[in-house]
């Protein structure tokens, strides 16, 4: 029988009351035959996304997924919640291999993960038409470009196997990152059919962005570590050699240090990645070659050593940071010397397979200077990653280490009137012009355009030659997103008076908004403000209490922790604190299943809490 209770399933399986943004809509779609194009951020919850529809279906969704190491997590989630799945990938022998295609042709799993490389071996082609499939998920999609971060050629597979298919899937793409270039890529390899498009949004609240440029890398670091003690960590250096110098340092100071990098032995590897998932080795020290797709929902600060080489990269990896939605932190050494490297790791391609492709060396090394700027600028950190993505509008965030150092309250009174009145006055010449017009009037400025249309003869012609332009720029904007001024037009848009333009020409309103200052002040710690928001104290003793059980299941089922509970759904334990299975019910992230295995001992943990 299909079931359709999308908000049953919700809870039952996965123990969840509220699906996240965007989750509903791609579940829907999928579930009335249509194909997706999903484009959320790292740890919005995609894999929800196919896996509910999955539970939903008739007959056996596959999932294409690059990550051979957390295939079995997935699965091993998946079975902890009563989900039947399996995954095919190099890590079997070939007697569970076929073990595995066996059980799955006779419909015991519905949901099966496959690692693209397999697609090449004739047995799952043939496999297509006796396994019934009827959705085939694309993860990491992004893969599939070359314009993207992390292009892999076996991802030109999927689209030969999905056409051997006898009846062609519903087939879904998902990825955290594709600017407009690589989705086009995605719809046009994959051949989605009209597919239903959502894009979230990048935006990770609980992330705090900061650029340091510190004198003394390794110090900063320690500095960093000592005043983080006992928390999850990644820190990403941009050679092997700088990995293995840096785990062993971290070692010898007694931080509990594993290391990740392609120079590693298979099996030395995974277990490494096991170390870290499993909380044996609170910190990670690695190359770009860990972590994709790593759900491990407890990481509490993302380090980049040096600088990556792109945006799309950098955003993807200190991504893992915080995924359970607490509050975690993503830094950024930079020294100039980063930039040096990258260049002529850019310029000097190390593969001698492919002939050089100069295009795209052009386009790295664009991709290059953008990350560049983002190290460099003054700016709102996240506004401009979320920027870089296509997400304009914000010019203070308020969670960034350039925000809470360089911005500060400022009167803008003053400033808004004359800006209004200036698009005012040259409406009332009967024209309308972009923002950068409207600065170079406001500034003086004398460009021919500007002089041939006489707008130096306005009033407001010059009144504010004192201003940054780029200061100008960010009030001009803030008073478009209050509705003081509008923007019309889509190709060109110019500013014309808002709908409460009147507010500030006659009832002269008093304005202020955050706008960059000169000098230094530090940053609020966040769990302070996070304590402060809640007005509860965080009960830290029950906290440990629920942890440590927590810990201890784990290690009799061999799981990783967070699979049985996130930290997050921990915490939401401490602040609901249940009596009864039915309380328990309403934590986040407690399913039926997880209820019914769990939820005793839990209860019990905060019954003799509270005893005292
Ligand atoms: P990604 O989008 O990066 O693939 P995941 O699918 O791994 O993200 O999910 C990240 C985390 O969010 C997981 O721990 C998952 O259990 C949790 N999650 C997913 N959907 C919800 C929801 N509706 N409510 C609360 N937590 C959710
Ligand atoms: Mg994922």
């Amino acid at each position: 029988m299909v079931e359709r209770d999308t908000q049953g399933i919700l809870k039952n399986y996965f123990g969840f009351t509220r699906f996240r943004r965007g989750q509903e809509e791609i579940i829907n779609a999928l579930l009335s035959g249509r194909d997706v194009l999903a484009v959320m951020p790292t740890g919005a919850g995609k894999s929800l996304c196919y896996q509910a529809p999955a539970l939903m279906l008739e007959g056996l969704t596959v999932v294409i997924s690059p990550l051979i190491s957390l295939m079995k997590d997935q699965v091993n989630a998946l079975s902890d919640a009563e989900i039947p799945g399996a995954y095919l990938n190099s890590s079997l022998s070939f007697a569970e291999y076929r073990t595995t295609i066996a059980r799955a042709g006779k419909g015991e799993y519905k949901i099966l993960y496959i690692a693209p490389e397999r697609l090449k071996r004739d047995d799952i082609r043939c496999l297509g038409d006796s396994l019934g499939i009827t959705m085939v998920v694309i993860d990491e999609a992004h893969c599939i470009s070359q314009w993207g971060h992390d292009f892999r050629p076996s991802y030109l597979l999927i689209t030969e196997f999905i056409q051997s298919l006898p009846k062609r899937p519903i087939t879904a793409a998902f990825t955290a990152t594709a600017t407009g270039k690589v989705q086009d890529d995605i719809i046009r390899i994959l051949n989605l059919e009209t597919p239903y498009l959502l894009t979230t949004g990048f935006n990770r609240e609980n992330l705090y962005f900061e650029v340091r440029r510190p004198q003394n890398k390794l110090q900063a670091l320690l500095e960093y570590l000592r005043n983080h003690r006992d928390k999850s960590g990644i820190i990403y250096c941009s050679t092997r050699k700088a990995v293995e110098e840096l785990c062993q340092i971290l070692n010898s100071q007694g931080y509990g240090t594993t290391r990740y990098h392609a120079g590693l032995e298979d099996q030395e590897r995974q277990e490494n990645q096991d170390h870290f998932i499993y909380d044996r080795k609170p910190l990670m020290v690695a190359t770009n070659a860990f972590g994709m797709g790593i759900d491990k929902s407890n990481v509490s600060f993302v380090i980049h050593y040096n600088m990556p080489k792109n945006i799309e990269s950098y955003y993807q990896e200190a991504g893992r940071a915080g995924r359970d939605g607490s509050p975690a932190d993503c830094i950024l050494f930079y020294s100039p010397k980063d930039v040096r490297i990258n260049t002529y790791l850019i310029t000097n391609p190390q593969n001698d397979e492919a002939p050089r492709n100069e295009a795209l060396i052009r386009h790295n090394l664009e991709l290059l200077k953008a990350m560049t700027y983002y190290a460099a600028t003054g700016d709102c950190l996240r506004s401009q990653l979320l920027a870089y993505f296509g997400e304009a509008g914000l010019h203070y965030c308020g969670n960034c280490s350039n925000c809470n150092t360089l911005f500060e309250s400022a009167d803008i009174t003053v400033a808004a009137q004359k800006i209004v009145s200036c698009v005012y006055r040259v409406e009332q010449r009967g024209k309308r012009f972009g923002k950068i017009m409207v600065i170079d009037i406001l500034r003086g400025g004398k460009n021919r355009k500007l002089l041939d249309s006489g707008l130096n003869t306005l009033s407001t012609y010059g009144i504010m030659a004192d201003t940054d332009p780029h200061r100008l720029r960010i009030i001009i904007d803030y008073l478009v997103d209050k509705g003081y001024l509008a923007l019309e037009g889509d190709e060109y848009p110019v500013l014309c008076p808002g709908p409460r333009s009147k507010e500030i020409v006659f009832e002269k309103k008093n304005l202020s908004m955050m706008l960059p200052k000169e000098t230094e002040q530090h940053r609020q710690p966040l769990m302070a403000a996070d304590s402060e928001k809640t007005g509860n104290p965080f009960d830290e003793e029950l906290f440990i209490k629920l942890k440590e059980m927590r810990n201890r299941l784990a290690q009799e089922a061999r799981l990783p922790a967070y699979i049985i509970f996130s930290d997050a759904s921990i915490r939401d334990m401490c602040r609901k604190k249940p009596e009864t299975l039915e309380q328990f019910h309403g934590v986040s992230g407690v399913g039926l299943v997880k209820m019914e295995k769990y939820g005793k001992l839990f209860i019990n943990v905060i019954k003799e809490h509270e005893k005292g």
